[in-house]
């Protein structure tokens, strides 16, 4: 890579991040030529070679973009409205809040069929609207899925719909931060957002329960993906690597794609981050965040009654703890709601005093490690919210939190060279992250 590309590449993206209203400065530039400067900063980007031809191309657009908007010929002012979808929304109200005030464009998007995904309105998607100082629409983006944009333009006299499935470019991003009194709190303070710190927290929950193991003191780094579309932001992406440093611990995740584009977190030394089993089957949430007893979730005695209770508050998604399939959701007596999955190995486990089941659990449903299956509730013999699991093994209740789990399948043979190559250069980059963040203050 030529250093004078990298160069200029840098000053074009950060422009262009800011010009765009980016929070944060974002600069992609290698990682060894930015720590010595950037040493300070808790959040920066850094664009790994692979990436830089993508973000070239968000870029130029979005740079070539910006005259075009401030120059626009003629007498016609455009003014440009973004608004959130929100609940209770019709098409008409959201109209009204983004300034369209035209009969001909209504009247477009209800009879055109092309543009029907626009009464599919979802509550927090956001909808963009150009238009004249009269509310004359001159053109309506919706994004109304992650992978689809449907978009309305003025085309002389007619309007023209059309739907584009999006790309987006990876940037990556790399964040670290210390905890002082939750995971959610330390993410803030580094600018990650919530998507990353739930991959964080699930990434990591087959070693740490982030309900009760977290310390003050703890720290991660993370290098994960931020999507752009045509040079906007849409969303965040995928954890790349991390490591957290849980009591005075040190755990580290790296992904990697095999060639059937089989995706897993492994170790440095490329075991699988993944166990057969979670440790929690609670989903760690802004709700149950914290630590140091506030929120100690267990308050069992498991052979009192053949499982083990976690307090939590009603609502609270409850995961499974391993893949399997859904053996019965229903009621069943004392245990209110429940849900029973059927895992590979002769395991069960139930889940009791279910508040509401997520949708699609059913008997014969096919359930990933993780996904969320139920709510928290009260139902049945229970005299607060609480969510009480069972592990069965053959038929015979065991205690989850000490039965022996056996490890997931290790990365195979063929990728083990690759995959190493690559967690070295990660564990590298991490390093250095923490470093420049941490290494002064001690
Ligand atoms: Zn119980």
């Amino acid at each position: 890579m030529n250093f004078t590309k990298l160069k200029i590449l840098s000053q074009n993206i950060t422009e262009s991040l800011w010009n765009s209203g980016g929070k944060r400065t974002i600069i992609a530039i290698g990682v060894l030529l930015a720590l010595p400067v950037f040493g300070v900063l808790t959040a920066f980007g850094v664009a790994s070679d692979t990436q830089l031809e993508k973000i070239v191309r968000h870029d130029v657009t979005q740079i070539l973009a910006l005259p075009a908007l401030s120059n626009n010929d003629g007498d016609d002012e455009r003014y440009y409205s973004s608004e959130r979808i929100q609940r209770g929304d019709t098409v008409a109200t959201l109209l009204q809040r983004l300034n369209v005030n035209d009969t001909a464009a209504f009247n477009f998007l209800r009879t055109e069929p092309a543009a029907r995904n626009i009464f599919q309105l979802r509550p927090g998607r956001s909808v963009q609207a150009v238009t004249d100082a009269d509310g004359e629409l001159y053109s309506l983006r919706y994004l109304y899925s992650n992978e689809a944009l449907l978009e309305v333009t003025r085309q002389s006299d007619a309007f023209v719909a059309s739907q584009k499935n999006l790309s987006p470019a990876a940037q990556t991003v790399q964040g670290t931060g210390t905890i002082k009194s939750s995971l959610y709190g330390a993410t803030d303070d580094a600018g990650i957002p919530d998507a990353i710190a739930n991959q964080l927290a699930r990434i990591f929950s087959t070693d740490i329960d982030f309900h009760i193991d977290l310390r003050r003191g703890d720290r991660f780094s993370v290098i994960y993906e931020m999507l752009y579309q045509d040079g906007e932001y849409l969303r965040p992406g995928r954890v790349l690597s991390a490591e957290f440093i849980n009591n005075a611990k040190k755990f580290e995740a790296f992904l990697f794609t095999d060639a059937e584009g089989n995706e897993g977190y492994y170790s440095a030394a490329g075991q699988n981050r993944a166990k057969s089993f979670l440790r929690s089957p609670l989903a760690f949430s802004r709700i149950s965040s914290g630590f140091g007893g506030r929120m100690h979730p267990i308050f069992r005695n498991w052979r009192a009654h053949t499982g083990v209770d976690f307090a939590a508050p009603k609502g609270t998604p409850v995961w499974a703890t391993a893949d399997g399939i859904i053996e019965y959701a229903g009621v069943k007596g004392g245990y209110g709601n429940v849900v029973e999955i059927r895992h590979s190995g002769g395991v069960t486990t139930l889940y009791g005093h279910l508040s509401a089941f997520a949708s699609g659990v059913r008997k014969g449903s096919r359930v990933n490690q993780g996904q969320t299956v139920a709510y928290v509730g009260a139902t049945g013999f229970a005299t607060g919210p609480h969510l009480h699991y069972e592990f069965k093994l053959a038929g015979a209740h065991q205690d989850p939190m000490r039965v022996a789990l056996p490890k997931a399948d290790p990365l195979p043979a063929q990728y083990r060279a690759a995959f190493l190559g690559q967690a070295a250069i990660q564990g590298e980059q991490l390093m250095l992250i923490r470093d420049a963040n941490f290494g002064r203050f001690e």
